[in-house]
Formats: structure tokens, C-alpha cells, sequence
């Protein structure tokens, strides 16, 4: 078993990696930033950066994808729901995209770890990449551990985002 992890920041993926290592004892691990959802610029050097040194802290190597882009989440004019599907398609096809170039066999996200994120969505997305690429893709609900992820994420002194990511929801809190 060969997983691409799409990592949408570094706390998130702290449960999570140990969760997989835990259920599936031969899967090779490989994290994933792709998140041009992340906004502004600056936020999204940070959180790319703590998601370097929690891989590095759980020894997972991590790929960066340095794409950040404001425009399509500013303009963006439909409904809050409408907004986290595009959001999750972008990622989860880029993920699956890359995983399909590279050799990988499975998918999955650390944005399931979160108990504030639309798990059905996220599965039915990354279900359907999956099917497209002759991919599995992993479906956990990683968020009985969001806690223990959060008080690790303390204990490693990472920066943990009090906002999901894009530029609208900065000012939806
Ligand atoms: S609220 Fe979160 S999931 Fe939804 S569009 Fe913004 S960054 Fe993406």
C-alpha cells in the first residue's frame, strides 16, 4: 500500500499519520501540500511550513505544491456549500492527479480529521477521483482523534490557524 496524504496543514496531520501507521502496518506514507485555498499569501507560507516540520517531526516526506491562488475564492459568489465543493474538488483532484503520476495506489486527506468539515462531500469527491484513476481512495473518520492531534500540535509549539483557509472564510468566523 503506497498513500499520498493531502495535508491541509500541520496539526491536522499529526493524528492522522499516526492512525494509518496504526490500522494499515504496511502502508508507505507520503504527504501532500496542496492548498491553494489558503489565503493571504502569508498565511499560506505559515501553514506550509508548520505542515514541513510536522512531517518532518513524524518522519513522512512531504511534497509542497506552491499554488496559491485568491482570485477563484474572492470572486467566488455562490453559497458557503457551493464554495467547499469547488474547494475540495481542486485539491482532492490535484492530489489524486499527482498520486496517479506517481505511482501511488491509495489517496486520503487530513481534512477528514476535522469534525468541521463535510465528510460526505469529501468522500463522495474523492470516491469518484479515485474511479478516475484507478485509485483507492481512503475514507476514515479521523476526527475522534482531532483532539489528540490538537495537543500534539501544542507539544510541537505549531502554529494552529484559528480560520478554515480562504479569504471568505477569514471573515465568516
Ligand atoms: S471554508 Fe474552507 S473548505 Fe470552504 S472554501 Fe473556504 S477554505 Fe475551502
Amino acid at each position: 500500500m503506497n498513500l499520498l496524504l493531502h495535508v491541509c496543514c500541520g496539526p491536522c496531520s499529526l493524528y492522522v499519520i499516526d492512525d494509518i501507521r496504526e490500522t494499515f502496518k504496511d502502508c508507505k506514507i507520503t504527504g501532500m501540500f496542496a492548498n491553494p485555498n489558503i489565503h493571504p499569501y502569508d498565511e499560506f507560507q505559515r501553514r506550509m511550513e508548520n505542515a514541513q516540520i510536522a512531517l518532518k517531526n513524524k518522519d513522512v516526506p512531504l511534497v509542497c505544491v506552491d499554488d496559491f491562488d485568491m482570485e477563484k475564492w474572492e470572486k467566488y459568489e455562490q453559497d458557503r456549500k457551493s464554495r467547499c465543493k469547488m474547494c475540495y474538488t481542486i485539491r482532492l483532484e490535484r492530489v489524486a492527479d499527482y498520486a496517479k503520476e506517481n505511482g501511488f495506489t491509495h489517496f486520503t486527506t487530513t481534512l477528514l480529521v476535522s469534525p468541521y468539515q463535510d465528510h460526505e462531500m469529501i468522500k463522495e469527491i474523492g470516491e469518484r477521483f479515485a474511479d478516475k484513476n484507478d485509485l483507492i481512495f481512503v475514507y476514515r473518520d479521523f476526527s475522534k482523534g482531532f483532539r489528540e492531534g490538537q495537543k500534539q500540535a501544542r507539544e510541537m509549539r505549531l502554529y494552529r490557524q484559528k480560520y478554515c483557509g480562504c479569504i471568505k472564510s477569514l471573515y465568516e468566523k
